[in-house]
């Protein structure tokens, strides 16, 4: 026998590349309650063992101390933080903690200085077994309400009053306590008021909400300078030119080109323009703008576009399935005020062609559905199924457009659920005789057995029933 060793090749050993330290999930990225970068890393320190400012001076190499803002906002030294946390960490999606997708827009002055927070929700997460940290949200300044609880945040520690504006102020810093007592943070909920009285902070909860919901969204990022501009000019334009509003806003465009958070909510507010949806559609239509106001006035049309008009609606006019006015000037990027300001007879007409065609669609679907009544079996008969079997209708659309057929497929139900609690009012009568003639006593499992349909025997209606034919075998015997 001959032996030979076979020289097995040796797999190559190739260790993963170790990041700096251990890689702990943000909570929330995307969310509402996205995690702070100042809760996440004091939930690092916390899971290393370490205390807060020796992981920053490890981290970051400089022992002073640092404010909330710096870290959760969206200066340079905010993206320098995220950085360094980043390559410690090997996640790429820390910036998404803070509000520096936002930086073109808005200004890191007063976004956030003092830690705050709502008792209601910390203790919720603790009676719960959820991961317990310090979402970015509750350091917005502007924000000074919880928008699941709408009770006020808080800022000073229910045991020993301290109010901590500085992140690296203590070594006991830990999410959910307090940094100098070490007291939690966290309160059984109380009788909480469900909405918010006061409308400017329900805006300034949306408004915020929605710039942190919108944190991960691509477009945001691409968003030029030029469409915020643009933005704060139409809604200044709204303002009064005595407003300090109006005055603010001037002095940010021409100096600082970023706006505070706070301004940001109270024109949005004056104006009553939801900010993310607005700023949508300033950034989508990049030359015409939809929003009424913007749009050059009517003088200025050239005889060239007017005939542009002109033509396009003696087209529709002749068409019998026509689209509405308001398609038509979407169409060709004019509104529906400019096409019955040149050209009223035409404007008018295509009104009443659309009206016919609305109301002839009602008349087709009232007929269907006065059919499907008298199909359907009593039983299944609903206004939401009537709807469904329509197709594509919504129940209350029904309900608006035909209030009388609503009215009459009660009428049927009713009187359906009349007829069959009569005939089973009867049958546990009957039943109960055909028991008690043969020495038994009408009890609840035995009706239950023999009835034919699946109604509840205990029901008031039925025990009345049972009652009745006790009462008529007694006489009778
Ligand atoms: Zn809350
Ligand atoms: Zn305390």
């Amino acid at each position: 026998m001959d032996f030979t060793w076979i020289e097995e090749p040796k797999p190559e050993l190739k260790s993963p590349k170790r990041s700096l330290l251990f890689r702990l999930e943000p909570i929330g990225i995307g969310t509402i309650y996205v995690e702070s970068l100042c809760s996440y890393l004091c939930r690092l320190a916390e899971e290393h063992g370490l205390t807060l400012p020796l992981l920053y001076r490890t981290l970051f190499d400089q022992g002073r101390p640092v404010t909330f803002s710096q870290f959760n906002a969206c200066s340079n030294k905010t993206e320098r933080y995220v950085e360094l946390l980043e390559k410690a960490t090997y996640h790429t999606n820390l910036r998404f903690m803070t509000f520096l997708p936002w930086k073109h827009l808005v200004s890191s002055y007063k976004l956030g200085s003092v830690r705050k927070w709502c008792p209601y929700c910390l203790q919720e997460w603790a009676n719960t077994g959820q991961t317990i940290y310090e979402p970015l949200l509750w350091f917005v300044a502007a924000l000074q309400t919880c928008p699941v609880h709408h009770t006020n945040l808080v800022n000073s520690c229910p045991n020993c009053s301290y109010t901590q504006t500085d992140f690296m102020n203590s070594t006991s810093y830990r999410v959910g306590h307090c940094a100098k007592c070490g007291a939690w943070l966290g309160q059984e909920t109380m009788n909480l008021e469900k909405e918010l009285s006061d409308p400017y902070a329900a805006w300034t909860e949306e408004t915020i909400c929605s710039m942190i919901t919108a944190l991960t969204e691509t477009w945001i990022t691409e968003l030029k300078p030029e469409t915020f501009m643009r933005f704060f000019t139409y809604v200044r334009s709204k303002l009064s030119t005595e407003s300090s509003l109006y005055r603010t806003i001037s002095t940010r465009m021409c100096v600082a080109r970023r706006i505070e958070l706070d301004t940001l909510i109270q024109m949005t507010y004056e104006t009553r323009l939801p900010f993310i949806q607005s700023i949508r559609i300033f950034e989508m239509n990049r030359r015409e703008l939809p929003i009424k106001g913007i749009r050059p006035p009517r003088n200025h049309l050239d005889s060239h576009t007017l005939e542009r008009y002109k033509e396009a609606l003696s087209i529709v006019l002749k068409n019998p399935n026509p689209p509405s006015v308001v398609e038509l000037a979407r169409e060709l990027n004019t509104s529906c005020n400019v096409l019955k300001a040149h050209f009223p007879k035409e404007y008018n007409e295509l009104s009443r062609m659309r009206a016919q065609k609305k109301a002839n669609t009602l008349a087709q679907i009232r007929k269907r559905a006065l059919s499907l009544i008298v199909e359907l079996r009593p039983e299944e008969l609903s206004v939401k199924r009537v709807a469904q079997e329509l197709g594509n209708y919504s129940w209350s659309s029904f309900k608006r457009h035909y209030p009388d057929l609503v009215e009459l497929i009660k009428q049927r139900r009713q009187e359906y659920e009349q007829e069959f609690q009569l005939k089973m009012y009867k049958e546990v009568y009957d039943i109960s005789i055909y028991l008690l003639e043969r020495g038994m006593y009408p009890s609840q499992v035995r009706l239950q057995n023999l009835i034919s349909s699946q109604v509840n025997v205990r029901q008031h209606l039925y025990r009345k029933a049972v009652e009745k034919a006790i009462k008529d075998f007694r006489e009778r015997n």
